[in-house]
């Protein structure tokens, strides 16, 4: 069995005190009501956004040297955790946060400059594709291909459910510089690429997806977009490792967003169960409520706890994908256990769309299955962390 990472939980308390307080400064300014308006309308939530940018939190997991607000995933998690602990869902604060980490590794100063710089203060967003309509989980079968011209690449084909792209100023798209048919293998030949979402050939199309997110989701098609050289993140074909990089970022988001929004849930259901007597005495009292109230609380702080010690291994430069497999899977599994003791709480009126109960349970349910299914996250336990063989 692969060994996992030693951690340190006090030295972390200690980083994430400051982005708390912080990040507590904006839940004061914008409530979940303001939240409600934005997902209802599925209006951005510039006004927030704007502040997050004020306040320097859009600067984190940038050194302070390259204007930046320094910290990193650890400081980055916290903060989406305590915007969801006030039900506060801002999907772009991940795009942008995980999208930009493999033009910060691996791109050139002078994309850092251009793409990165104005993410710092909000001025731009970043938004990510790599899933395609027919590979779906199986990212590697993408056909996305950037074909090498005279003047840099030709790009074409499809992504689907791209959140937020018309919010967006620019896509981090995957997308194949090798046929998987050309290559030895097939993690090979893949590259990553920064789009302007307005490029000539690009064309986004809305989807109808009821998740209880501001930002809509799009079918985005790609006719021969034309990119610079300069377009292209670190090496041609070599697009593989910054691709995890990003990814073990966005699950550890997930996995705040997860713990976060959960115990929002729970916050409630607690309010509801203390209040509530048709018998006479609080319904929080019965065990059978309680139990899967506080079931729920020690799943979301297990969760947490791994979530902060991948973050930890993340920012030490250390292998963190098992740690931030198991912990999207948990926190997943956690959000949606606690999203459910809180609308059994509520009985009848937790599907009153004005308790909003039943208007968190898309967003907790989606995390079992985007960004990555737990299936493929419980396979890559079993291969990876347990050594057993591949089912696939
Ligand atoms: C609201 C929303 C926002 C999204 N945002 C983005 C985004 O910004 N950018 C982006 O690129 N993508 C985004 N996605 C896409 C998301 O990551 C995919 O939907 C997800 O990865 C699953 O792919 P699929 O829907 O094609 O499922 P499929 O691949 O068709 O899988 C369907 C189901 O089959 C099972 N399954 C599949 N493969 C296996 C396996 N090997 N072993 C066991 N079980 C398996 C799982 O239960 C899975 O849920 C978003 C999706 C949604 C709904």
């Amino acid at each position: 069995m692969s060994a996992l990472p030693d951690f340190d939980q006090n030295s972390v308390e200690s980083r994430i005190g400051d982005i708390r307080e912080a990040a507590r400064g904006i839940t004061e300014r914008f409530s979940r009501e303001y939240m409600r308006e934005c997902i209802d309308n599925h209006r951005f939530p510039q006004e927030a956004w704007e502040a997050l940018g004020e306040c320097g939190l859009l600067g984190l997991t940038i050194p302070e040297s390259m204007g930046g607000s320094g910290g990193g995933q650890v400081e980055l998690v916290a903060l989406a955790e305590v915007l969801a602990e006030a039900g506060l869902i801002l999907p772009m604060l991940f795009l942008t946060g995980f999208g930009r980490v493999p033009v910060i590794k691996n791109g050139s100063p002078e994309q850092f400059e251009r793409f990165i710089k104005p993410t710092m203060t909000g001025k731009e967003k970043l938004c990510f594709a790599i899933t395609e309509p027919d590979s779906g989980t199986n990212s590697f079968a993408m056909s996305t291909l950037a074909t090498q011209t005279a003047e840099g690449y030709s790009l074409t084909g499809r992504k689907v459910f791209i959140s937020g792209a018309a919010d967006a100023d620019r896509m981090v798209v995957v997308a194949r510089t090798q046929k998987a048919s050309e290559v030895e293998h097939r993690t090979q030949g893949m590259s990553l690429f920064v789009v302007d979402t307005n490029a000539p050939g690009v064309e986004l199309q809305p989807l109808n997806i009821e998740v209880g997110w501001p930002e809509k989701q799009y079918l985005v098609f790609f006719d021969e977009v034309q990119l610079a050289p300069d377009r292209l993140v670190g090496d041609p074909g070599q697009g593989l490792a910054g691709m995890f990089e990003a990814l073990n970022s966005e699950r550890l988001l997930v996995c705040a967003m997860s713990v976060g929004l959960g115990n929002y849930a729970l916050k409630k259901a607690v309010a509801y169960a203390n209040d509530r007597k048709p018998f006479g005495q609080p319904i929080g009292s019965y065990q059978a409520l309680q139990h899967r109230l506080a079931l729920a609380k020690a799943e979301l702080e297990a969760a947490r706890l791994m979530m902060f010690q991948a973050a930890a291994t993340f920012d030490e430069g250390g292998n963190a994908g098992a740690h931030a497999n198991m912990a999207k899977l948990l926190g997943s599994r956690a959000g949606v256990k606690a999203v459910e003791a809180a609308l059994q709480t509520h009985g009848g009126y937790a599907f009153d769309r004005d308790y909003d109960v039943v208007t968190l349970w898309p967003s907790l349910r989606l995390m079992e299955i985007a960004p990555i299914n737990n299936e493929m996250l419980l396979n890559y336990i079993g291969e990876h962390v347990l050594g057993l063989p591949k089912s696939y």
